[in-house]
């Protein structure tokens, strides 16, 4: 047997996430255990196919094929997607400063630069005007290179996509949605982005990425899952997610004719996902609104108690799939900085994250492109501001109580 180890999980704290394991879950692992074959096969299929199934239900405006590659990351899957685009060394690709660095570092996999957009004034998503005018500028200086735009639905809010959309079909630039947090993010028909061809965020533009990272809102550990209804572009990424071999390990091992027989077509990737984990994966996405309407609820009595005092809350609108919870604090009335609060409310044993510290701060970026903060005062003010609190499934009363006065005592330590 092999040594026991501590649960890193403290009962006596409240961790900032948690996933939502159930008895689905573990048989589902259990299952593809007992059957004699852990890596991609079946399970993965199977994921692949329900997940279609999911985005496509009560899409009455797009009923075109749905194509989804499900990956070991969402990291794999936005450096599959960018390579499908064609994205080449030299090449520019617009992303937000407001987003975790996998947004930016695959664009460099690939030998291609990342430009910065600022997010919305008092919000965390990319602003359409900020990305025009960064657009327009890349025109004067460096005309031709900008191909593609990645904007990223932060905490599960959709962006702005037909503003976005619009743009980049103006500069002649693809989009791919970093569907990371928006899981799901549904718009209603009569909200659609009109000129998105779906009504989910990951497919309102050319192709979209989801992440199954183990804080995300479904959950395989890790894993995701590329979407897209350009058929090319899914074989593509069907390829070069395995070794850039033109037929899939499962089927060589299946197929009666030839099993050994493959072909190599381009150095691809190691990017796919074991059965292991798509066997979670197909238990999570049956809970998937389930767990939303559970994080709703969470939020609905966070909005309550934070809706008075030195706070702002986080910026919602329609289909927002609630992944976080940013409070901002009016640092302006607190005679304390972000990083103080933050730590005090750690020390009291309530778990909290930033989303995110600007890219464009990071010592890499900011080197490689001489990035100055007065580019980006709306990212970098609402960063100043926020901490994220825990809003997971499975949080009792009582916890989401004490979180709620542990914030507010902090705050009011400091209130003037
Ligand atoms: C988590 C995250 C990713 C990366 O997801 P992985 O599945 O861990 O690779 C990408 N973008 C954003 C915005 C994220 O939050």
């Amino acid at each position: 047997m092999p040594r026991p180890l501590k649960n890193p999980f403290m009962p006596e704290k409240i961790p900032y996430a948690r996933p939502f394991i159930g008895k689905e879950e573990e048989e589902g692992v259990l299952r593809v255990l007992r059957s004699g074959w852990l890596t991609t096969g079946p399970e993965t299929l199977a994921f692949e196919e329900e997940f279609a199934a999911f985005l496509q239900k009560n899409n009455q405006k797009n009923a075109s094929p749905l194509y989804c590659m499900a990956v070991n990351s969402a990291t794999s899957g936005l450096h599959l997607a960018l390579e499908a685009c064609g994205i080449k060394a030299g090449d520019l690709v617009l992303v937000p400063t407001m987003t975790f660095t996998a947004t930016a570092e695959v664009v460099r996999y690939l030998g291609a630069e990342a430009v910065f957009v600022d997010s919305l004034p008092g919000g965390f998503n990319m602003d359409p005007q900020a990305l025009e005018r960064t657009l327009e500028e890349l025109e004067k200086e460096s005309p031709g290179k900008a191909q593609a735009v990645m904007p990223v639905h932060y905490g599960g809010l959709p962006c702005d996509m037909e503003a976005i959309n619009g743009i980049a079909q103006r500069f002649k630039i693809q989009v791919i949605e970093d569907a990371a947090h928006s899981f799901p993010s549904f718009l209603p028909s009569d909200k659609g982005a009109p000129g998105s061809s779906g009504l989910f965020a990951g497919d309102m533009s050319k192709l979209g990425v989801f992440s199954f990272y183990a804080t995300k809102t479904i959950t395989t550990g890790e894993g995701g899952m590329v979407v897209t209804r350009d058929k090319e572009m899914a074989e593509r990424i069907r390829i070069m997610r395995s070794h850039g071999i033109d037929r899939s390990v499962f089927h060589r091992y299946t197929d009666t004719r030839a099993s050994w027989f493959y072909q190599v077509v381009e150095p691809g990737f190691k990017y796919n996902i074991p059965d292991l984990l798509s066997a979670l994966g197909r238990a999570q996405l049956n809970r998937a609104w389930d767990l939303l309407s559970a994080r709703e609820d969470l939020v609905r009595r966070y909005d309550e108690a934070f809706s008075e005092g030195p706070f702002i809350l986080p910026p919602t609108g329609p289909g927002d799939a609630r992944h976080l919870y940013p409070l901002r604090f009016k640092t302006e009335e607190l005679k304390a900085d972000r990083a103080l609060l933050a730590q005090e409310i750690q020390e009291e044993g309530v778990g909290i994250s930033v989303h995110f510290i600007p890219l464009h701060t990071m010592p890499y970026y900011k080197t490689r492109y001489s990035l100055n903060d007065h580019d980006f005062p709306h990212a970098l003010d609402s960063f100043n501001r926020a901490i994220s609190l825990p809003l997971w499934p499975g949080m009792t009363v009582s916890q989401i109580e004490r979180v709620i006065t542990v914030v507010k005592e902090t705050a009011s330590r400091y209130t003037s």
